[in-house]
């Protein structure tokens, strides 16, 4: 199952229970980049595990002398580790300007949906602490986009840190 884990954490999968059913949803892990976040896709080398932004040098140029000397250490033919990882930050002034106005829209058709939402700090990351909702299939985009949108807004306004507050930073594991 697909879930965020770092300034704020919690699962990119929903389950409802209706009563008789239990209605499963997933939500794309990436669209908080159409609210103005921004994904950093990293690769890492295999053996010495530097990550990698440019996809097109042959080996790690930091730690070996040719690709040859990697694929001796590493025994593998990919140096490059096929799976990325994902991490995603999002800019308080970002927030500020693309989130807030959104938030201040859509709130009270939201709270409709979703009357109990808290999140705590729980040993330095944001989680969802209290939830409840009336679940109906139209309006599961709205629902899930709010609540980690309202995640993100808790994270903002509740870190008193005076140093790295103005950068919400997580990383997303795929299943
Ligand atoms: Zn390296």
């Amino acid at each position: 199952m697909a879930y965020y884990e770092g300034d704020i954490t919690g699962d990119f999968v929903w389950e409802y229970d209706s009563g008789d059913e239990v209605f499963r949803y997933e939500q794309d892990p990436f669209f908080l980049q159409k609210y103005g976040a921004h994904l950093w896709t990293k690769r890492f080398w295999e053996g010495c595990g530097c990550y990698v932004e440019d996809n097109n040098l042959p080996y790690c140029m930091r730690c070996y002398d040719s690709a040859a000397e990697q694929k001796e250490h590493t025994n593998v033919d990919d140096l490059k580790n096929p799976h990325p990882s994902y991490e995603m930050r999002f800019f308080k002034e970002d927030f500020d300007e693309q989130v807030r106005p959104w938030l201040q829209v859509n709130e009270l058709n939201a709270q409709e949906y979703i009357p109990r939402l808290t999140f705590i700090n729980r040993a330095d990351t944001v989680v969802c602490d209290e939830w409840e909702c009336k679940h109906n299939q139209d309006n599961t985009g709205l629902v899930q986009e709010y609540c980690i949108l309202k995640q993100i807004e808790y994270y903002f306004d509740h870190n008193e840190e005076p140093i790295g507050e103005e950068c919400c930073v997580f990383q997303i594991f795929l299943p």
